[in-house]
């Protein structure tokens, strides 16, 4: 069964203020690794729902992969882009959200559209 029909995203997310598209699933044409990309500027993220050997992803991958995109923007949104620009900084943005993700989901803060 596609990831399409069981996974599902908030359709829109409020980041500093900004009202986001979240554009899921998405496959990006130019990386099949690629999990997901934040456009702060366009107020869009999008996210993949397959990797690169063509396998659809677990829900908490996917969600993990949004909260990072989440992140990425809030970084550039704070002008401090320290995700971004900083060593290890990709790295930094991964674990947080892996734990941010662990923690909102494990004592049910996660609010999962139905
Ligand atoms: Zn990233």
């Amino acid at each position: 069964m596609p990831n399409e029909l069981k996974i599902k995203l908030p359709k829109k997310l409020k980041i500093g203020g900004h009202v986001f598209d979240i554009v899921f699933p998405y496959r990006f044409p130019d990386s099949d690794t690629t999990g997901g990309e934040s456009y702060p500027e366009e107020n869009i993220i999008k996210i993949n729902d397959h990797s690169g050997m063509g396998m659809p992803k677990s829900e908490s991958t996917v969600w993990v992969y949004l909260i990072h995109e989440i992140l990425h923007a809030i970084d550039q949104f704070t002008m401090y882009e320290v995700f971004n620009n900083t060593e290890n900084g990709e790295q930094a943005c991964e674990a947080i959200a892996q734990y941010l993700y662990q923690v909102l989901n494990d004592n049910d803060l996660l609010k999962k559209p139905k």
